[in-house]
């Protein structure tokens, strides 16, 4: 089979792969090649994004946002990439989604944008579109796509590994090269067979790791799968043990995983234990309610511990009419109505749940990695904006901006040159008749899900780490012997990224023993 070659491959199709995409596509002579594991392009963390994208508000300032980001991040955002963030990012807001996409942002009565506010923030400055931000952007974002003749859009296509120099080579000497990213190896789900996409620049944008844990917000899709082929071509990883727990995920059977917009709060929502009491202010004096969310998701864990609470309430219903309600969560209100809660006439059972992936693959201001022509924008990097805590609604704002950039950087690059197909081997299957069990698989996905839930979740100890890594690893070299003896399916891929990115941020906690942001660790320094 000939590999299938391309000027730019794009690994994933949320917010930062399309946009990337997209802003290649100008020049018409450049080839994009999308690739996305899922059969809808549109299914991605992007798709469920609710609360909305971060811009400048009306009695805003980008100093204002740079500090708000870097309050969040608890000391270890880099005050750099949040200000190429909100310089960048309202233009890019205009230009690529509402101008070039066409996304239809909320507006107020008199026509003007309408703005509203999330927990930490200074002011009122999120875009919307109702309480379905990402599912308009996204929707967009890909039938813009679709309209280039230059972008081929691969569906149920998984990407299995990197094609790096001098991992892939032929050539021994090789090994005398920087590390080069060459491609991937991607697994066609309807042939079940590995193909060879080779690329003079590729751009990883696979997205976060959510499903390493039990309880998330995130979708099936979310297993590290980027971050685990990064690190195994010898990209360099950072912050990988800031993994944030989103405080407010609804507690009700059926409902497992439905996230309650950071935007309820936004709106006055009040947090309060089943019986009544209101005690966030116990927790962060000056900001109550809207305080930022590990402080919030903290807070929540250490009263249904304390207490034996199965979950916490979140009130709207005694601050805005139900007609308020209705209009500006349309989406939380008719999940919750399906599942039985009112939530114009009654508070909401939550509670906390792995959410976004601070860390990542570490990419300078234009989405370079430390191997050569490998990207990294979106989740699955990290470019330092979060920091060690991210603030609401920026993170749909950074794939724009690192997506975008990361294009612009390629196309900067005019001589980016290409490998020659046959120096580079075709992926071996040969002989491999087992075929994937489907309950092992989903037995070793459950015992990740819960390692990591209980020992590396929101709260850390020295005891609960070493448990894990051991678990971890002995669970990483079974899934190896699994993996090289059985053909492949998308299943069997992702169980065994999940593992590697698992470890990897297992490791990480353990090694930094000083609490801070999303990383707690209640028996060594650092302050909640
Ligand atoms: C429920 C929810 C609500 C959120 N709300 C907000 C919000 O209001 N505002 C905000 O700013 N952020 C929000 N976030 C976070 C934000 O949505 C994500 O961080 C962001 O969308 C990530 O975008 P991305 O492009 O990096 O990745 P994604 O959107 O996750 O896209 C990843 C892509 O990679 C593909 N992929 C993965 N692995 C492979 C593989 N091996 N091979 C091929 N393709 C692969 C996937 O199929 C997908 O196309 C929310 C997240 C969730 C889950």
């Amino acid at each position: 089979m000939n590999p299938h070659q391309t000027d730019v491959l794009v690994i994933g199709c949320g917010i930062a792969g399309a946009a990337a995409a997209l802003r290649l596509a100008r020049d018409r002579q450049r080839q994009v090649t999308l690739i996305t594991r899922t059969a809808d392009p549109e299914e991605s963390s992007s798709r469920y994004a609710q609360g909305g994208i971060v811009t400048l508000g009306e009695e805003d300032s980008a100093d204002l946002i740079v500090k708000d980001i870097l309050a969040a991040g608890a000391g270890l955002s880099l005050p750099s990439a949040a200000r190429v963030l909100v310089e960048e990012g309202p233009g890019l807001v205009l230009e690529v989604l509402v101008e070039s996409a066409g996304v239809s942002f909320d507006r107020a009565p008199d026509g003007r944008l309408a703005y509203g506010r999330e927990g930490a923030h200074s002011c009122s400055r999120i875009l919307h579109v109702g309480d379905a931000t990402g599912r308009a952007i996204i929707q967009a974002l890909i039938a813009a796509l679709r309209g280039q003749s230059n972008v081929h859009i691969v569906h149920s296509a998984t990407a299995v590994d990197l094609i790096t120099f001098p991992h892939h080579a032929q050539n021994p000497l090789a090994v005398y090269e920087p590390i080069t990213c060459h491609g991937a190896y991607v697994f066609e789900q309807s042939h079940r067979a590995v193909h060879t996409y080779l690329a003079r620049a590729t751009i990883l944008a696979t997205g976060g790791l959510g499903r390493i844990y039990r309880y998330t917000t995130n979708p099936e899709g979310a297993r590290g799968d980027g971050l685990a082929m990064a690190y195994r071509a010898g990209a360099r990883v950072i912050n990988a043990e800031y993994v944030q727990f989103h405080p407010t995920v609804l507690a009700v059977p059926g409902g497992e995983g439905f996230l309650i917009s950071e935007a309820v709060r936004g709106e006055g929502g009040r947090l309060l234990t089943p019986d009544g009491r209101s005690f966030m202010k116990a927790y962060a004096p000056r900001w109550g309610d809207l305080a930022p969310r590990d402080v919030v998701a903290r807070a929540i864990h250490h009263e249904m511990v304390e207490h034996g609470y199965p979950y916490v309430l979140l009130d709207i219903y005694s601050v805005l009419s139900p007609n308020r309600i209705r209009e500006r969560f349309p989406t939380i209100h008719a999940r919750c109505l399906a599942l039985g809660i009112d939530v114009t006439s009654q508070p909401i059972p939550v509670v906390p749940a792995a959410h976004y992936f601070c860390g990542g693959v570490w990419a300078d201001e234009w989405g370079r990695t430390t191997v050569q022509n490998l990207y990294a924008v979106g989740e699955v990097a990290c470019t330092g904006v979060h920091g060690a805590n991210r603030l609401a609604s920026t993170s749909l704002l950074e794939g724009l901006v690192w997506g975008n950039r990361a294009a612009r950087d390629i196309v900067a690059r005019r001589s980016l040159s290409a490998v020659a197909p046959d120096d580079v081997p075709c992926w071996e299957e040969e002989g491999l008749e087992e075929e994937a069990d489907p309950a092992l698989i989903w037995r070793d996905v459950r015992t990740i899900q819960h390692t990591m839930w209980h020992y590396v979740g929101l709260v850390r100890s020295t005891r609960r780490l070493a448990r894990a890594l051991r678990d971890l690893r002995h669970l990483d070299q079974d899934i190896d012997s699994f993996y090289r003896a059985t053909r492949l399916n998308d299943a069997l891929i992702g169980l065994r990224h999940s593992v590697q990115a698992a470890l990897i941020v297992a490791e990480a906690a353990q090694h930094n023993r000083y609490s801070r942001g999303c990383h707690y660790r209640d028996d060594t320094k650092g302050a909640m």
